[in-house]
């Protein structure tokens, strides 16, 4: 199987810096297949090789997968000059995963963002030949129109002359509050099909991705692991 050096093995796994591990291994609290190694510069196999830290197992998990509702004000990316970023959300137990976000939301767009280092689960989602359903919420400057309905199901038209694949609006009871189904995801899509139509998007927030539900009770900028049920939907 693969192979890693151990002491980036250990700090992937969240056992500290290669520097602080150098010092903690010395103790000798680490084993490899039940043998004290002090080294961490000797390669373990991630598949075959069991690794243990203060004589507790620590099995290599590769991928993590993060579901942040996202705040106004933080822009979807990795790093940026002058912007906070989603990634500067990431909490302490997670920050030695390399993620990135599943995608993007503007930066004044709320709710559902994914964020892993799995670039395979990403490819996929994000792929134009899957088209993964994205609903957003939007709250509109003026009450949706009967016709609207029918409009995103035809496919809008935007102003640069791009046809939208169809699309699915749903009422909510409330005139200008709504739920949009996309099946791709051009820049500022929701935005300028609203526009399209003559009405303009004053809030969004993004409901749902494929199987994936936005949890509500994460509060805007927090973050939380995918169950193994939530990662079976979008797998
Ligand atoms: N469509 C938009 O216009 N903005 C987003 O953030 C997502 C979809």
């Amino acid at each position: 199987g693969e192979k890693m050096r151990l002491d980036k093995y250990l700090s992937n796994m969240g056992k500290g810096s290669r520097s602080e591990l150098r010092v903690i291994m010395k103790r000798g609290v680490v084993t490899v297949n039940g043998k004290t190694v002090k080294d961490g510069s000797i390669k373990v196999d991630l598949a075959k090789d069991n690794v243990a830290f203060e004589g507790v197992s620590v099995p290599y998990i590769p991928y993590i997968y993060l579901m942040l509702n996202k705040p106004q004000g933080v822009i979807s990316a990795t790093e940026d000059a002058k912007l906070p970023v989603v990634v500067d959300l990431v909490p302490e137990p997670f920050r030695h995963y390399e993620v990135f976000p599943v995608g993007r939301l503007d930066i004044d767009t709320e709710g559902l963002l994914l964020l892993t280092n799995d670039g395979a689960l990403a490819h996929r989602l994000l792929s134009p030949k899957h088209h993964v359903p994205k609903q957003y919420f939007a709250k509109l400057a003026a009450p949706v129109n009967p016709e609207d309905t029918g409009a995103f199901e035809k496919g809008i038209t935007l102003e640069d002359g791009y046809e939208c694949m169809p699309a699915k609006l749903l009422t909510t009871g409330i005139a200008d509050e709504v739920l949009l189904t996309i099946y791709e995801g051009k820049f500022h899509q929701v935005k300028r099909m609203f526009e399209a139509l003559g009405n303009k998007v004053i809030y969004l927030k993004r409901m749902r991705m494929g199987g994936l539900q936005l949890d509500e009770s994460l509060k805007l900028g927090e973050m939380r692991l995918l169950t193994a049920e939530e990662l079976e939907l979008i797998e």
